[in-house]
């Protein structure tokens, strides 16, 4: 068997070819692999775990399906930091906290969505800093829902906007000075992360890491680690 590890799939209410693809590949995936591990941005946004929107229906009642025959983990990500312990419930999934150390087939494999190794981008990191506030986020989870998708939608805006403006920027990419400092906090593990849409494998002198790709409409990735190592599998068309 295998473990799997997948992120940035930025599931929405709008992106019904990429909810589907993420159905299949959970009902493929279900009681043939060791677990998964979904390593942030699994969905474009989650406003809180009260969010009722009828397109979570079928992704959540998936994971839980999932999850009872497979163990299921899940990092948040830049865009679903909101997720809790309602969102567990919901899922059967066990959140993890970012960074988290596994041991696996032999190997000792650090995971991380990525965003707190983007430190260039200092605005960036001033808004991670405050939206990972318990009183910020206890402030805007007491706002009404609807208020609640009001600000998401006018962040995916201006989000979506700014990668029109700028495109795929170096400030958007992580840094190896803080890359270098995780790894070697943690001993020089393997890394593994998301969000930059940028996969590759990378070399740090004796450790290593992998990006994981982005999904994208009907396709997709994952990184597959076993008792050969870790290796690309490419998802959908
Ligand atoms: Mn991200």
């Amino acid at each position: 068997m295998a473990i799997h590890f997948i992120s940035d799939l930025h599931l929405a209410d709008d992106t019904p070819a990429l909810n589907q693809l993420f159905l299949d590949t959970l009902a493929a995936w279900r009681g043939r692999i060791d677990a998964l591990y979904i390593l942030g941005d699994l969905f474009e946004y989650w406003v809180g775990d009260d969010d009722d929107s009828p397109y979570l229906d079928a992704p959540l009642a998936a994971l839980r399906e999932f999850a009872a025959a497979t163990p299921l983990f899940v990092m948040r990500g830049n865009r679903d930091f909101l997720l809790g312990a309602g969102f567990e419930a919901r899922s059967g999934a066990k959140l993890l906290e970012d960074p988290t150390l596994i041991e696996a087939y032999g190997q000792r494999i650090l995971l991380s969505h990525g965003d707190a190794l983007c430190t260039d981008d200092a605005a960036y990191q001033q808004f991670r800093a405050m939206s990972r506030n318990p009183q910020w986020q206890q402030a805007m989870l007491a706002k009404p829902l609807a208020e609640r998708h009001a600000i998401a939608r006018h962040a995916r805006a201006q989000s979506e906007m700014n990668k029109r403006q700028t495109g795929l920027t170096a400030i958007s990419d992580v840094t190896e000075t803080a890359v270098r400092e995780l790894l070697a906090a943690h001993r020089w593990p393997t890394l593994i992360h998301g969000h930059t849409h940028r996969p590759a494998h990378h070399r740090h002198d004796a450790s290593s890491r992998w990006v994981i790709q982005d999904w994208h409409e009907a396709s997709g990735g994952c990184l597959l680690l076993d008792d050969a190592g870790i290796r690309v599998l490419p998802l959908g068309r």
